[in-house]
């Protein structure tokens, strides 16, 4: 049971108490919003994160993640042997910028009635494309940015289109000419690759196993087809200027299932340099 643990966790921000019958559970991560934490622990164990049972891989090590707007504490329970004990983390505060966002085409803010069910139907293939994940486990080595290039966006902010309020902004938006290839921050399964959606142009969702997605949305081209395995730093995609846009960029977003994660988060503190060996 208190078999060493082969990890290359660097960095360990919180520990459990140290008289716990179990393996130190230990996590890389801020209990922030947006945040994507990796907890480490028996590979026996079971763990919960409040109250979900979370799959754990055969090192021990499992994945979680914050919303926008996750507030108050996290309960994080883990089970080994029938012995069960509760950790309690409070989650930090953050806030939010306002950003205008002005001259997107006006059917992407206010949209004709006649493509309502156009949208649904993006909606719900977007959702299914998340809900479900494989168990690969190389992502958890860290990520790659996918482009190079300025921040013209990130994640939370309030977004005001052409003055009128809309949904917060879930991605880091990276400007770069149409065109520019896109790059997998890690590998993964392709589970959407759909060339046209009402809102986010050429729309690309890579599973990257154990509920952590990618997704590029605003392509212009998309390089690879649904079902196919995609390797860290492979082509996926060009950058594009489609759906609710003002000009071309990537906007990458990062999901834990349907939970949006920040990626300028994850990058913080599970970034890969891409001249690190891809395996130990
Ligand atoms: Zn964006």
């Amino acid at each position: 049971m208190n078999k060493p643990v082969a990890v290359s966790i660097s960095l360990v921000l919180a520990l459990a108490l140290t008289n716990a019958p179990v393996n130190a559970l230990e996590f890389k991560g801020l209990w922030q919003p947006g945040a994507m934490v990796v907890g480490q622990t028996d590979p026996e164990a079971q763990v919960y994160f409040q109250g979900q049972l979370v799959a754990v891989t055969g090192e021990g090590q499992f994945v979680a993640g914050l919303g926008r707007d996750a507030s108050g504490t996290v309960q994080v329970k883990v089970v080994i042997d029938g012995e069960e004990q509760i950790f309690n983390y409070p989650v930090l505060a953050r806030e939010y910028q306002t950003q205008r966002v002005d001259g997107v085409p006006q059917n992407t803010v206010t949209p004709p009635k006649e493509v309502l069910a156009r949208i649904r139907k993006e909606t719900a293939l977007v959702g299914q494309a998340r809900a479900d994940s494989n168990s690969r486990t190389d992502f958890f080595r860290g990520f790659i940015r996918p482009l190079e290039g300025p921040i013209s966006g990130v994640y939370g902010s309030q977004r005001i289109y052409n003055g009128v309020p809309k949904r917060p902004h879930y991605g880091l938006d990276i400007a770069r000419p149409v065109g520019t290839l896109v790059q997998m921050p890690a590998a993964g399964i392709v589970k959407l690759a759909y060339d046209d959606m009402y809102y986010s142009g050429g729309t690309l969702i890579v599973d990257h196993g154990y509920g952590i997605s990618s997704t590029f949305i605003h392509l212009s081209e998309i390089l690879v087809e649904e079902g196919a395995y995609v390797e860290q730093g492979e082509d996926v995609a060009r950058v594009g200027a489609g759906g609710r846009a003002t000009g071309p960029h990537l906007d990458w977003r990062m999901n834990w299932f349907k939970v949006r994660l920040d990626p300028a988060l994850v990058m913080e503190f599970f970034s890969l340099s891409r001249t690190d060996p891809k395996s130990p």
